[in-house]
């Protein structure tokens, strides 16, 4: 007879790829998919620089910079010294009652390139956690300024703030992936999403909109969370600075305070090295994440100003409740470290900029395309609209055969490579996508 914790012995070698991937496909739940899954996840073996190597050896140039974290590329001697001299060290001690070197050399670097105002920062273990860190802030603030009643949030349409259950109460209401648990979720307050267009003036009707919106609902709102400049998984729209500043000026008048969601925008992406910096304000909270450990590890922070925290502070109930076990962890703040300074010395903001008109070139024969809406690029992000969503079985079959590792969704194939690549791969990945999508076409014709 055999026991039940050995019915699943792990008797699977990495290199038996077929039970590789049974097992995967019988048990493990992948982002946003069911289980069983659709199609099949592409085995990885390794990574390097740019590239991405199959199980059966096929190389794939990186599109995806593993949403927005890798910006360094794959396997980064500097990156892999620092987290390999920080292990032999310690790999984690709880941060209640302790404190160390990484933690506080991490904070330096943030604070040294984060915008003028922002002074305190909690580590937080993901993106979404860091998130929820910055609403209790906000609620915290309020309750400390004696303002109770201003204990919701707001946001725009389009947005994303990640998955748990606070962040998700300000993604956007409508088409957000977590339509499904609206009923369950706090109510907010949402603007329209802001108008398209990184360069598009601010126009009337829009500002006659927003402050009508804030007159209204002030007096309810502890903070406006928004990601500056670019909406990421809400749908890839750009909006302009002059939009971003707009708001922000709202925010000051109504004493609501304005929360950047920086996760996916920070470091250079946008072509600042922060998205709020095209606007040139400071943010009273901000979230990092994503490619704050260069892609290595998950870790996230909340800064905040001086205002912010003295008020907290200063409060009946002083301290910030919140405390993940595995805050401030030395393994990804010794990586975070390593990625900030490789940041600054190769200038990760020029070199998205120069990456923008790089990517615009390759991608423009698309634009004539019937089956596509729109073509846009901003900084290192590339986005091209179908008119149509893009059938994912088909598409994920085609990426090995085009040696390019792309991954839409909805209607949108985007790109973020690393910022390390080199011109002649990224004018490879570039033209491999078009041909790929070609091929796509004509099997999506065939097939109707
Ligand atoms: C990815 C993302 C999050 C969530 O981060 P996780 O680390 O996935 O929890 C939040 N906000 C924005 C803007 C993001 O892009």
């Amino acid at each position: 007879m055999q026991d039940a914790f050995l019915t699943h012995s792990h008797t699977i070698t990495p290199d038996d790829f077929s039970a590789l991937a049974a097992f995967d496909g019988e048990h493990l739940w992948h982002p946003y998919a069911t289980l069983p899954p659709a199609y099949d996840n592409h085995i990885v073996s390794h990574a390097d620089d740019v590239r991405l190597y199959l199980a059966d050896g096929t190389a794939l140039i990186d599109g995806m910079s593993s949403w927005w974290a890798a910006i360094h590329g794959y396997n980064h001697p500097a990156l892999n010294a620092a987290i390999h001299a920080q292990l032999d060290k310690m790999a984690h001690v709880m941060f209640g009652g302790l404190t160390h070197a990484p933690a506080i050399a991490l904070g330096e670097r943030l604070l040294g390139i984060a915008p003028k105002g922002l002074d305190k920062i909690f580590y937080a273990d993901s993106g979404s956690v860091s998130v929820e860190v910055a609403l209790k802030m906000a609620l915290q603030y309020q309750l400390a300024c004696d303002k109770p009643h201003k204990n919701a949030f707001a946001s725009t349409h389009s947005g994303y703030h990640g998955d748990t259950w606070h962040a998700m109460s300000v993604c956007d209401p409508v088409n957000s992936m977590h339509a499904l648990y609206g009923k369950q979720l706090p109510a907010q307050y949402f603007l329209p999403a802001p108008p398209m267009g990184f360069d598009a003036p601010l126009d009337d009707t829009t500002k006659a909109q927003m402050s009508e919106f804030f007159v209204r609902h002030h007096d309810k709102l502890a903070g406006f969370i928004i990601e500056p400049i670019v909406q990421g998984a809400g749908g890839m729209r750009f909006y302009s600075p002059e939009y971003l500043a707009h708001l922000y000026a709202l925010c000051q008048y109504y004493d609501v305070l304005f929360i950047a969601d920086e996760i996916a925008t920070g470091f250079g992406r946008t072509g600042r090295m922060f998205a709020v910096n095209h606007a040139n304000i400071c943010p009273d909270i901000m979230t990092l994440g994503k490619a704050l450990t260069g892609g290595y590890l998950s870790f996230a922070a909340t800064l905040c100003t001086d205002k912010v925290a003295r008020a907290i502070h200063c409060s009946d109930n002083p301290a910030l409740m919140h405390g993940p076990t595995f805050m401030g962890n030395p393994l990804a703040c010794s990586v975070a470290c390593s990625s900030l300074d490789l940041a600054v010395a190769n200038d990760t903001p020029a070199i998205a900029a120069q990456m923008q008109s790089k990517l615009a070139a390759h991608l423009a024969p698309a634009a004539q395309w019937q089956s596509v809406a729109d073509v846009r690029t901003l900084g290192a992000i590339a986005v091209i609209e179908m008119r149509a969503p893009i059938d994912m079985p088909i598409f994920q079959a085609l990426l090995s055969k085009y040696g390019i590792w792309v991954r839409p969704f909805g209607k949108l194939v985007y790109l973020m490579p690393p910022f390390v690549m080199s011109d002649d791969d990224l004018a490879a990945l570039c033209q491999r996508l078009l041909e790929l999508l070609q091929e796509y076409l004509s099997i999506k014709t065939s097939s109707n």
